[in-house]
């Protein structure tokens, strides 16, 4: 029998190589006539050209860092209020795409970003602007999640929120050309991390299930040839696609201790999201190894869940990943890291229940 579930996908997704293009066209079939480009520093004098040639670009910020800062989130809040925007296209890997998130869900309403990061005022998800959500990079999914990942003073935190999801995505491989190497691989293995954490979340469900095989394959697939040549455009293609349903893999069944244990390492030991998530990934594959995962194993044109385990720790070792302990600095206490990721509410969404020590036996089993 069919488990019971509640499916929803709201965002109006345009995938397809050079579908940027038609970003006029889609502003005018979604009504919104006043829209603020936030990129990160790579897109920034192609968003000014924008700015410069269409009155309908009345803004920019091109200053989203990697990790993105509530101090963005609070200028691009500025800009949209000043000049009266109705719509934040989000223009860049995860970071950029999560500034336009929580900058739109802020703007039209009372108060300050940080006002909202601490939780003093609630989000609205009926008072917001628009968002055009528009991946340059191959891994967050965050084009078709609630989700926005912003970091202040010393915290990374997740918000997951109705307000924050886009109105539209336009997937458009063509943008991801540029991407050098190590973010390809960095990027793609997040997806691969959205994918089987939201296949084996216990928040899973038989729709997402299929969604996060077909990902996975991709990820299998292609990652490896778009690292090595990022002007594979089928490759490019196949990954921007992968990212999308990793993305759609997790947002409703949300990830799992994968991700959990990539927020101490990004926060202490500076590891970019993907290669943070990656870390553990291939070590979970064989802790959380029952049934299912080996009829996903099965279904990807995989032998079993160990040789998924090795694919990814191959995929890491090509692009040179941080995977062992001793990557992360010397003297590195596996104590401390353990107890940091079995605090992380993400981790209550594992099928499997690890204690403090059983994750420090995992980390150790690194060194
Ligand atoms: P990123 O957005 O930080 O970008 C990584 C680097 O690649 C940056 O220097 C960026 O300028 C550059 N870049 C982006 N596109 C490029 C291109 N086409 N050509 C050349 N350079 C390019 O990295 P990311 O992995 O896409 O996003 C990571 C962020 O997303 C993290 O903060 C993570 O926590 C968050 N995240 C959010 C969600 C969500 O659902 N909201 C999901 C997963 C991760």
């Amino acid at each position: 029998m069919v488990d019971s579930f509640v499916y929803s996908q709201p965002v109006k997704i345009y995938f397809g190589a050079e579908s940027f293009k038609n970003l006029g066209v889609i502003l005018e079939e979604q009504g919104l006539q006043r829209a603020v480009l936030v990129c990160g520093r790579h897109f920034g004098p192609e968003a000014e050209a924008m700015k410069d040639s269409d009155p309908r670009f009345v803004g920019v910020f091109s200053g989203v860092e990697q990790n993105p800062r509530l101090s963005g989130v609070e200028t691009v809040t500025a800009l949209a209020r000043e000049t009266g925007a109705d719509c934040i296209v989000g223009i860049g890997g995860g970071s950029s795409l999560d500034t336009a998130k929580f900058a739109a869900a802020v703007a039209p309403n009372e108060g300050k970003a940080i006002d909202y990061y601490r939780g003093d005022r609630a989000f609205n998800a009926h008072s917001r602007l628009a968002v055009i959500a528009v991946p340059t990079t191959a891994g967050t999914g965050s084009e078709v999640t609630q989700v926005s990942v912003v970091s202040h003073e010393t915290e990374k935190k997740t918000i997951n929120n109705p307000a924050f999801m886009p109105r539209a995505a336009i997937v458009d491989p063509v943008l991801s050309s540029t991407v050098p190497p190590r973010t390809t691989m960095n990027t793609g293995l997040d997806a691969m991390a959205h994918a089987l954490e939201g296949y084996w979340s216990i928040n899973h469900q038989p729709i997402t299930d299929i969604i996060a095989k077909a990902a996975v394959k991709l990820v299998l697939e292609n990652l490896e040839k778009a690292y090595k040549d990022g002007s594979d455009m089928e490759a490019r293609s196949a990954m921007a696609y992968a990212a999308l349903l990793g993305g759609m893999s997790f947002a409703l069944p949300k990830t799992a201790a994968c991700h959990a244990c990539s927020y101490p390492l990004s926060e202490v030991y500076h590891l970019p999201h993907g290669e943070a998530c990656a870390f553990t990934l291939d070590s979970f594959v064989k802790i959380n190894a029952d049934d299912r995962l080996e009829e996903l194993a099965h279904a990807v044109g995989l032998r079993d869940t160990e040789e998924l385990a090795a694919k990814i720790r191959e995929l890491k070792a090509l692009a040179g990943l941080r995977s062992r302990i001793s990557d992360l600095g010397e003297n590195v206490d596996t104590g401390l890291l353990a107890e940091a990721c079995s605090v992380h509410p993400l981790m209550n969404n594992n099928p499997v229940k690890l204690s403090v020590a059983e994750l420090k036996e995992m980390f150790d089993a690194l060194r």
